[in-house]
């Protein structure tokens, strides 16, 4: 079993007065991207979204935040994703706790499920994304489990077939940071995640094979 946090050490961490105001804001105008009065978090926080996003902000240009609602922040982790893939650049800024993390077998050529409002798993037959916790109120505990790990009888929310076409499987964040490898012996394995909130986990298990 492998225990990771969709977060590496050095986060930033928005403080007291930044969540305050971009709460203040959130309530007057809602979600930047979708005009939504809903930020959807369990904690009633609106998301602080820094613009340009960090992991695409090639030229270091100043950053503004705006508030972001729960649904179109994982979109946008999604975009990101791809083009970080593509553009190969990686962010300078403190990364934050991903809005999504992804489980691919072929991190070179996946592009995310489009997250959708009320859910938490995001599945094609290239990969899986995973929602977490909104950055502002805390870090997802991820486990990575063997087949035999989990023999409870709880029904998984997601159970389903993954492409591994390079014989491995990886765990990574929206800006490319890769949290886990497992090397596997099938181009095709079986995933199940078990999530313990139906939108926004603390915990997620992840059981391969
Ligand atoms: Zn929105």
């Amino acid at each position: 079993m492998i225990v990771l946090h969709n977060a590496f050490d050095d986060a930033y961490v928005f403080a007291a007065d930044e969540v305050a105001a971009i709460n203040r804001i959130g309530a007057t105008s809602g979600c930047h991207t979708c005009g939504r009065r809903d930020p959807e978090t369990r904690s009633g926080n609106w998301i602080g979204d820094l613009q340009p996003p960090t992991a695409v902000n090639h030229s270091g240009k100043p950053q503004r935040i705006f508030p972001h609602c729960l649904t179109c922040q994982r979109i946008q982790a999604g975009y990101v994703f791809e083009l970080r893939r593509k553009n190969g650049f990686a962010g300078e800024g403190l990364p934050r706790p991903s809005a999504v993390v992804l489980v691919t077998g072929d991190r070179d050529t996946f592009e995310p499920p489009r997250a959708e409002r009320g859910k938490v798993v995001f599945a094609s037959t290239a990969g899986v994304s995973i929602g977490c916790r909104s950055g502002m109120d805390g870090t997802t505990c991820l486990r990575l489990l063997d087949a035999d790990d989990r023999a409870d009888a709880d029904r998984p929310l997601f159970d389903g077939l993954i492409a591994t076409p390079s014989r491995r499987l990886d765990v990574v964040t929206p800006d490319y940071r890769t949290l886990a490898t497992r090397l596997v012996r099938e181009t095709e394995i079986r995933l199940r995640i078990w999530c313990d909130h139906a939108v926004e986990p603390d915990q997620v298990d992840i059981a391969i094979g």
